[in-house]
């Protein structure tokens, strides 16, 4: 049996799957904002399923950030006080074992490749747009970390220009200005909104708006299909998917699935594109289920 840690800024889940992927059982607890509360957590929440279960299980933790190659310690994640500090050794030392460990997007691209949305596919990619835009490549059930560990990292390239622009090219927290996560990510949406009708409104209204029919929100929206086209074109171009599975707020927006395809024609070196765009299967469990999936 695997179990599986999704380390989450508020909350830590844990799940239990067999070698079918079927979950046992699952637990979720506060996460507590340091470090060592973290390492307490996660050896909690094991020792806790493994006695109940009465089975030493293959143990699999997914955190925001990267690790690091030179120093193995986590970079770039928003849960900052992990930043910095060897996570994956310190749980092994105090698990006195291996595991596995990946950032959170990877999680979620595995555990849509192997039981979720893109499980009848080879090449899956799996796409988070949330607060950020992130990235997971995960191949024949494995996920590909690259030279860099930087994989997936599709949301700082910057977005192409396009014979169609209106929306304002704005400066990235990473230091460029255009970055394709300026254009796509929760936070990018309503300043566009904002940029176009002078109206500050949150992402999720003017896709709820969008949903009743509102046709400031829907022309927006179809403007923002063809940005996400020309983003995911990118990675057509270069690794060439069966499937790219949608996760974070973004992917509830219904005007994408149905759509998208005779966008991503226009920007895709090919005279056909079938790559599927789909929803998630597993939502906020995606992550954790991924976690553990690194195991099977
Ligand atoms: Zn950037």
């Amino acid at each position: 049996m695997h179990i599986g840690i999704d380390l989450g800024g508020t909350k830590t889940e844990s799940i239990i799957i067999d070698e079918n992927g079927k979950e046992i059982e699952r637990l979720r607890k506060n996460t507590p904002k340091n470090y060592n509360g973290t390492l307490d957590t996660v050896c909690e929440l094991v020792k806790y399923l493994e006695d109940k279960h009465k089975k030493k299980c293959s143990i699999g933790v997914g955190s925001p950030g990267a690790l690091s190659k030179e120093t193995d310690c986590i970079k770039g994640g928003n849960s900052t006080w992990l930043n910095g500090r060897p996570l994956k050794k310190d749980i092994e030392l105090r698990l006195n074992r291996k595991i596995f460990f990946e950032n959170d997007a990877n999680c979620f691209a595995l555990s849509e490749a192997y039981d979720g949305s893109g499980s009848k596919h080879e090449i899956v990619f799996g796409v988070i747009i949330g607060t950020g835009v992130g990235g997971g490549l995960v191949i024949n059930k494995k996920v590909i970390n690259g030279f860099n560990n930087i994989t997936g990292e599709w949301g700082h390239n910057q977005m192409p220009i396009g014979s169609n622009d209106k929306w304002n090219r704005h400066d990235c927290y990473c230091g460029k200005k255009g970055c394709i996560e300026t254009f796509l990510s929760g936070p990018g949406f309503s300043k566009h909104y904002f940029d176009m009708y002078n109206i500050k409104l949150d992402a999720k209204i003017i896709q709820e708006n969008a949903n009743n029919g509102d046709e400031k929100a829907l022309e927006f929206i179809f403007q923002y299909l063809d940005y996400l086209a020309r983003g995911l074109a990118q990675v057509i171009n270069i690794i060439d998917p069966g499937a790219i599975v949608l996760g974070g707020g973004v992917s509830n927006m219904k005007q994408i699935y149905g759509n998208i395809n005779s966008k991503l024609k226009k920007y895709v070196f090919s005279d056909t594109v079938n790559t599927e765009v789909v929803k998630n299967t597993f939502g906020d469990s995606s992550g954790v289920r991924g976690a553990a999936d690194l195991g099977r």
